[in-house]
């Protein structure tokens, strides 16, 4: 008879006071993949286009599951690194193509601890700490929305995707099959939301200046039929402008629509002194989508969408023995079921928390100042520079330009050269009829070298000799 191979020590639990023991030596190597990997990289994202990541990745990646497994160490090393070396990493002042926030170090720290407690918001009895900690910060939110409200509160979503779809599913249930109205401008998520929610197909207003067309859409409102519900936009994702709020909502007033601001963007400027009266008008909102992964440096995900009373939320009520029996709630277990239409979700809560209480109002302030700073110092050099022309002033921290006398071709190229490259990560815009490259500004550690530096980029997109493995032009 053989005797049996030794069994393998079974793999060490992240929580319980025996956790942070066996976490700690994984973190180094985590760190240390980091860190590598980010050397590696040697810019703001990996170079060769995407055959060339692909392969690298697969290469190194050898089969994901293996008979016999090659142990944590050699496995968090392996993908971290792979992973850091691969990415797009927008805590390079290169990497502005999009809303891609570079998160904080002490946000991505907590989100660390959140996934080794592993609360889940669905009942008190996996949460009891979290959920109390939840409330405490989605009312404080709220109330910075709505601070004459009496009873602000806010859902934790994945995004403004998620709250966006909460918004127009509250409005349905408070009026029946709403039709929206949204700018031509709008995000996306919202047409899309009225089509999952079996809404009437929505019209859009056009938006030729970037904000809605306040004569348009009174001529909607008047024409259309009631239940309406308006959607506006704090921060629009081509152009990061913010729609006339105040005139808006009084348009809704008058016409008896409801109105939703979509400020998932724009948002945290409420933390600004500079800044704040840019969202005036943001109260007068039945829902405001706010994303803190965004303009508020949190890992993903950092959604919310604020109401001024909490009664607003009744719709989302909804009941299963197993998390909220009745009379457990008559005993006094909270019930957590109708905060969010997700049953298992992460404590998302916590990385927030930390950060509002770690940076205070003046330090998240001094955050968009900056950042916004950042954005302004690009429009400046943007027309200063000869060759180089600029859409508008940044409303918030997005900025359109072109190369003067480029077609749409040669500025889509420039896009997909210095991606290819791995040289910067730009985004595109269309306005005014014409394609714009696009640089959403959100790391507020951009300085007017790291913008010089982006901006000569532009006129010479390719290296001189093409990188090793590359495959694209
Ligand atoms: C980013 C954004 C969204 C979508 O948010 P996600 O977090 O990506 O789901 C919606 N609206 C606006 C204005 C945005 O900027």
């Amino acid at each position: 008879m053989s005797t049996p191979p030794p069994a393998d020590p079974l793999p060490p639990l992240a929580g319980g006071a025996g956790g942070p023991a066996a976490l700690r030596p994984l973190l180094d190597t985590v760190l240390d993949a980091l860190r590598e990997g980010a050397l590696a990289r040697r810019g703001p994202l990996p170079a060769g286009g995407p055959d060339a990541v692909t392969r690298q990745l697969l290469d190194t990646a050898g089969p994901v599951l293996p008979d016999i497994g090659t142990g944590a160490e050699e496995a968090l090393r392996t993908f971290v690194h792979a992973l850091a070396r691969g990415s797009a990493d927008p805590a390079d002042p290169l990497c502005v193509a999009h809303l891609h926030t570079p998160p904080l170090a002490l946000a991505a720290a907590a989100d660390l601890a959140a996934s080794a407690l592993n609360p889940s918001m669905d009942s008190w009895d996996q949460a009891p700490a979290a959920s109390a900690l939840e409330a405490q910060v989605t009312r404080t939110l709220a109330a910075e929305v709505y601070p004459h409200a009496t009873a602000p509160d806010a859902l934790v979503t994945t995004g403004g995707t998620e709250s966006n779809q909460l918004a127009l599913l509250l409005a349905r249930e408070r009026h029946g099959p709403v039709q929206l109205v949204h700018g031509a401008n709008a995000h996306h998520s919202l047409s899309r939301a009225a089509w999952l929610l079996g809404l009437p197909e929505p019209v859009a207003v056009p938006a030729p200046a970037g904000v809605i067309d306040l004569t348009a859409l009174d001529e909607a409102l008047t024409r259309l039929h009631h239940p309406l519900l308006v959607a506006a936009t704090a921060g629009t994702t081509d152009t990061g402008r913010i729609d006339p709020l105040p005139a808006i909502a009084d348009l809704c007033a008058r016409h008896h629509a409801e109105l939703h601001i979509d400020a998932a963007y724009g948002g945290p400027l409420l933390f600004s002194d500079v800044h704040k009266t840019r969202l005036d008008g943001l109260d007068r909102a039945h829902s405001v989508t706010l994303d803190l992964h965004k303009l508020g440096w949190q890992p993903v995900a950092a959604g919310l969408l604020a109401v001024p009373d909490t009664a607003a939320l009744t719709p989302l009520g909804h009941q299963a023995d197993y998390l909220n029996a009745d009379d457990d709630t008559e005993a006094g277990l909270p019930d957590l079921l109708g905060r969010s239409l997700r049953t298992t979700r992460r404590p998302d809560i916590l990385k927030t928390a930390v950060t509002l209480r770690a940076l205070g109002r003046r330090g998240l302030a001094d955050l968009v100042d900056r950042t916004c700073a950042a954005a302004h110092q690009l429009a400046d050099l943007v027309e200063n520079t000869p060759g180089l022309e600029l859409h508008d002033r940044p409303a918030i921290s997005t900025v359109l330009l072109r190369p003067t006398g480029a077609t749409d071709d040669d500025i889509a190229g420039i896009r997909r050269t210095l991606l290819t490259h791995g040289r910067a990560v730009l985004g595109r815009a269309r306005a005014d009829g014409r394609l714009w490259l696009k640089a959403t500004v959100l790391n507020p550690h951009t300085t007017r070298k790291d913008l010089e530096a982006l901006l000569a980029l532009l006129s010479h997109p390719a290296p001189l000799s093409l990188p090793e493995g590359s495959t694209h032009r």
